[in-house]
């Protein structure tokens, strides 16, 4: 089993590929006359906690893909990326509400809340999910839509109330964006993030944004321009003309001179570019903050706690993030305004000073993080971190629902719910 991510690993006693529901469900069923604990992957770009035995589940080949064009629903299975629904959609005019990386799988991105590119237009994508198909820890095969007390606690907890076998995914009339990259040399990093922020305050709901700060390596099939280059990288994507992106973007076009910018008009089929993600599998560890603010304070602290060794990626919210929508989901915190997310280099043992550096710099201003974007450094995981990714009147429904659903925490190869008993 190929895995995106590189350092920390499952150690299952059994892996099981399951082709079908049916399979899945006698999967989990033979895992709890057992009791044994269960592990779920997809392609391990969100490997969390690593199962230390018991029962993987493969989701790879559930890989149905189905779209009706007149309701707009996509029927998508769990192995199924975001790069094959993408163009899948495309055909038929379409656009699935996909974030940064097209190689995760639409599921898995869809149970850490899935932040898209056109975030700020369309809220989350976990809002736009109208029906789950979920094999409970009892072995059941259940259908839910919203209203269903487990349909919004499947959405924002990765994993912890079953298997996902398939979802239902509506889709947009989205065919084309303006959108690319502005990257400006590191000397440029602090007048680049002033202007940023400045615009970001300002920007229509039409507009999504996010700033990096990265090393490129100094790989060949990079432009001799980037090779060993530490940047900072203003990424866009506007749901609107090439005239209102350009207009939009020009403003920090005129920050310095850019070493690269791509910005165009492109097939929403294209979106995955936008964010250039490192397609290699590799070892990595992260951790996140939602923001209450970015203000010059939590600017300067972000910088001083960060160096070379780190990859940044602040992420613009508000807009339609901020309202919660009929799915019910478990998303909390929608008010924040950023989203700053710290990827590092790991090799799967022990807590990862880097990361535990940039939440202190930034507790001032974290109202709390999101679970899918908490990879590895399982030894910072625990029943505190968990609670930190919702309000505690959700945490504790989530709690409830978990000694419901799944009493003996068979499903805790995650940032896990601790049943509430
Ligand atoms: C390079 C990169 C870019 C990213 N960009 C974005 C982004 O723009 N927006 C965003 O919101 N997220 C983003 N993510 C986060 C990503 O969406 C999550 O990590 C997601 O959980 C990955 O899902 P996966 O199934 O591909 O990975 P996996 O590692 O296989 O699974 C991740 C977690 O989800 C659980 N899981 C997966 N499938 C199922 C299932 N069928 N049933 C139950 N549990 C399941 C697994 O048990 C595991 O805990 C990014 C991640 C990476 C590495």
């Amino acid at each position: 089993m190929e895995s995106f991510q590189t350092a920390y690993a499952h150690n299952p006693d059994r892996i099981v590929t399951p082709r079908t529901a049916g399979e899945v469900a006698a999967a989990v069923r033979h895992a709890t006359e057992r009791d044994l604990p269960i592990g779920v992957h997809a392609t391990g770009h969100g490997l969390s906690v690593p199962l230390d035995s018991g029962v993987l589940i493969d989701t790879s080949h559930l890989d149905d893909l189905r779209i009706d064009p007149e309701t707009r629903i996509a029927r998508v299975g769990a192995g199924v990326r975001a790069g094959a629904l993408l163009r899948a959609a495309a055909a038929h005019g379409l656009a699935p509400l996909t974030g940064s990386s097209p190689s995760v799988s639409v599921v898995g991105y869809l149970l850490g809340s899935g932040l898209g590119l056109l975030a700020r237009r369309y809220g989350y994508a976990a809002d736009r999910v109208r029906a789950l198909e979920l094999v409970t820890a009892d072995g059941a095969q259940r259908r839910l839509v919203p209203g269903d007390a487990l349909f919004g606690a499947v959405l924002g907890t990765v994993g912890n109330f079953g298997v996902v076998t398939a979802v239902e995914l509506e889709l947009l009339p989205v065919t084309a964006i303006y959108g690319g990259q502005l990257v400006f040399d590191a000397e440029h990093t602090e007048p680049v993030l002033d202007a940023w922020r400045a615009w970001a305050a300002t920007t229509p709901d039409t507009v999504t944004s996010s700033a990096g700060l990265l090393t490129y390596p100094d790989l060949d099939q990079l432009p001799p321009l980037l090779r060993g280059r530490s940047a900072v990288i203003l990424r866009f994507a506007v749901d609107g003309t090439e005239a209102e992106g350009e207009r939009l973007v020009a403003p920090l076009r005129a920050v310095g001179t850019p070493v690269a910018d791509d910005l165009r008009v492109m097939p929403y089929a294209e979106s995955g570019s936008i964010h250039r993600e490192p397609p290699e599998p590799h070892g990595y560890a992260a951790t996140n903050a939602l923001l209450s603010h970015f203000d010059a304070a939590a600017q300067r602290a972000l910088l001083d706690a960060t160096g070379p060794e780190v990859v940044v990626d602040i992420r613009q919210l508000g807009g339609a993030l901020r309202e919660p929508g009929e799915s019910g989901a478990a998303i909390d915190f929608r008010a924040a305004e950023f989203l700053v997310r710290v990827i590092t280099a790991a090799d799967g043992r022990g807590r990862v000073p880097a990361l535990d550096a940039v939440r202190a710099a930034l507790a001032p201003v974290t109202v709390g993080h999101q679970l899918g974007f908490l990879y590895g450094a399982a030894d910072a995981a625990g029943e505190a971190q968990t609670r930190a990714g919702f309000t505690p009147a959700t945490y504790a429904r989530l709690a409830a629902l978990k000694a419901e659903y799944d009493p003996a925490a068979r499903f805790r190869a995650t940032r896990a719910i601790v049943p509430a008993h």
